[in-house]
């Protein structure tokens, strides 16, 4: 694939061509192109059109070849790795003898720009090299992960506020924006939301988005190629440095040491960081304390599990989006039925669209039920935490309020630890999640409750004899 600088020239050269004269398109590959063009709205919709397509240029034909431009490196990437097969296939369509598309970058604008002003047009194009440069070490964005698409609910309000503040404001509101949630609850999809709201607001600033993971693997990519120096400055040159689940790099201590001072030096020159985790900076185990406490330092919004309105929001938005014939009392039955989270419940409502489509069957509560079976089994066999903390406070004869209070006495205090060993036993939340739901334990109270329990049951058979008791009230 070449790439082609800003003169046009350059790419004339590189074109193998027997006649070594003009690789302008005839008329007819012009108005094929043409034809191609306009056809993708239909093809791939109008929001992708808009956004990818849209800005695709002619630049030549030859050898059935169709040469292609874009104006940045970011989507010639992207455009070849999603849209490029299709696109050859309807050229191809349109006239057989058209076997390749070459999609090359031309900065257009800088080509087109007024030579008068070439100190401008210098620091244009050194702006565009330098997002050129760092869109390739982010991480692609999710087309469908847009504020648009993103409903509002009690349990998100939060962290979307604060993410159109990052968006909407002139200066640095607070830094770091810190987001955390359990999975599936829409942090990826409000950081998408954030780069690509930026992208439009402020196209001249330079955003970059990878995970935690990611960032890791430049690192020591750039530690082996000893070039470090490169990778410093490019992460520090950013206007917003967004990381999503920073949890991952927990017990990886250079990368840690790196990002923190990355992170240090881009809050010296008031840039903007946006970061994602799938717990509060001060439950991050395996993060350096200097690290979590700077985590802590600007906005920390979290996103709480889903309610049932919630629930019931996104699907109906969703059906819309898919354009599908789901009646509501289905939609009801769904949010009632999935409330693990998001992705699943998206997951069972293309599922259940996707069903009827392939096997011509109008959608129904019945199919439904007949359609997510062994997902809905496995929802009804789900325990909450609230049931154990009930069951237990039955079995021990006290108030339920016991499960959360404060008191130590070991009447209460046991029969609690009790509670949070089934809890961590039976459901699938993490222990910082048990502790919220016990009165706002830490995360450690409710490791230590479940090696005592573990301990005790060894030793003592009243202890052993309850939890068995309990457990089986709970899953029997
Ligand atoms: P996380 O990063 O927290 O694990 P994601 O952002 O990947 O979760 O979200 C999982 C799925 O749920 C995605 O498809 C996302 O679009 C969808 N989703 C999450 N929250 C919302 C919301 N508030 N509105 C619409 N879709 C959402
Ligand atoms: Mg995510």
């Amino acid at each position: 694939m070449s790439e082609v600088g800003a003169k046009p020239g350059v790419a004339a050269k590189k074109k193998p061509s027997p006649i070594g004269g003009s690789l302008e398109p005839s008329k007819e590959i012009m108005a094929l192109w043409k034809k191609v063009h306009q056809g993708m709205r239909t093809e791939f919709g109008e929001a992708i059109f808009r956004s990818w397509l849209k800005p695709l240029v002619l630049q030549a034909y030859y050898h059935g070849t169709m040469e292609v431009s874009v104006p940045t490196r970011f989507m010639r990437d992207w455009i070849q790795n999603h849209y490029a097969e299709r696109i050859l296939a309807m050229c191809t369509a349109a006239d057989e003898n058209i076997k390749k598309l070459q999609i090359v970058v031309v900065q257009n604008a800088i080509v087109e720009a007024d030579d008068s002003d070439a100190t401008e047009k210098k620091a244009v194009k050194a702006n565009q090299n330098k997002k050129d440069e760092i869109a390739s070490l982010s991480s692609p964005l999710d087309m469908r992960f847009t504020f648009d698409s993103f409903v509002i609910g009690k349990p998100n309000a939060l962290a979307h506020a604060a993410a159109r503040r990052v968006v909407e404001s002139m200066s640095v509101p607070f830094n770091p924006l810190f987001i955390y949630g359990g999975v599936g609850l829409g942090k990826t999809h409000l950081m998408h939301a954030i780069a690509w709201q930026m992208n439009e607001h402020w196209p001249e600033k330079t955003v970059m988005y990878l995970s935690a993971e990611k960032f890791m693997y430049q690192f020591v990519r750039a530690l082996r190629a000893n070039d470090t120096m490169n990778f410093k400055e490019q992460f520090r040159s950013v206007d917003v440095l967004m990381i999503d689940d920073i949890q991952f790099i927990a017990g990886k201590e250079s990368t840690q040491e790196e990002f923190f001072h990355t992170f240090n030096a881009l809050v010296d020159q008031n840039k903007q960081i946006i970061i994602s985790a799938d717990k509060a900076p001060s439950d991050l185990t395996g993060i350096e304390e200097r690290l979590r406490s700077r985590l802590a330092w600007g906005l920390v919004a979290d996103i709480h599990p889903t309610t049932y309105d919630l629930r019931l929001g996104i699907l109906q938005s969703k059906r819309a989006q898919l354009q599908a014939n789901v009646p509501d009392s289905v939609l009801e039955f769904l949010a009632l039925k999935v409330t693990s989270n998001i992705r699943e419940l998206e997951g069972a409502l293309n599922r259940i669209v996707a069903h009827s489509d392939v096997a011509k069957q109008e959608i129904t509560l019945e199919t439904t039920q007949e359609v997510l079976q062994d997902l809905l089994r496995a929802h009804d066999r789900r325990i909450t935490i609230d049931e154990i903390q009930r069951k237990v406070a039955e079995h021990y004869n006290l108030r339920l309020t016991d499960m959360h209070s404060a008191r130590r006495a070991r009447n209460v205090a046991r029969p609690r630890q009790v509670a949070m060993y089934l809890a961590k036993q039976l459901t699938a939340r993490s222990l910082p999640e048990i502790g919220r739901k016990f009165g706002g334990r830490d995360h450690t109270t409710v490791m230590h409750a479940v090696r005592k329990i573990e301990e005790l049951m060894d030793e003592d058979a009243q202890i052993a004899q309850d939890v068995d008791i309990v457990r089986r009230a709970l899953t029997g």
